[in-house]
């Protein structure tokens, strides 16, 4: 049915924010071969044409379902990380502490997470529960 092709007096089915509904309506203009403008056949209202399908609705949740996906994949590897660590022996973190590659760190904010790159003068990545973060230190 998407794939009938319309001009102006067709009817047509189109959300009208009117009515707050999906109605007959009228098409008024083309543009592209598609429903531009719209007339409501229950309020008489013309408005931009808009589809009865919520296919933005449907991308917006894809588009969240691909980051939960990641979000997933990112904890996957940090468990993996900290797997069998006590979080009693991590050192908590502070800007002049010396750290060693691996070394298992608490952050405040942060909470655990893994050295897992140092550089040379005072930098180093870790990777917490959210990500990888790149943190000022001093390298022991
Ligand atoms: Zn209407």
């Amino acid at each position: 049915m998407s794939d009938k092709e319309y001009t102006a007096g067709d009817h047509i089915e189109a959300k009208c924010t009117k009515c707050k509904d999906v109605t007959n309506h009228t098409i008024v203009a083309m543009v592209d071969d598609k429903p531009a403008k719209v007339e409501c056949n229950t309020c008489s209202g013309i408005h931009k044409y808009r589809s009865p399908t919520t296919k933005k609705a449907a991308a917006k949740s894809r588009t969240s379902a691909t980051k939960a996906a990641k979000i997933n994949k990112i904890e996957t590897e940090w468990e993996d990380l900290v797997q069998g660590a006590d979080p009693t022996t991590a050192t908590t973190y502070s800007m002049k502490m010396s750290v060693k590659n691996g070394e298992l760190i608490n952050h405040p904010s942060f909470g655990i997470g893994r050295v897992i790159s140092v550089t040379k003068p005072n930098k180093m990545e870790i990777f917490f529960r959210d990500g990888v973060k790149l943190l000022r230190c001093a390298i022991g």
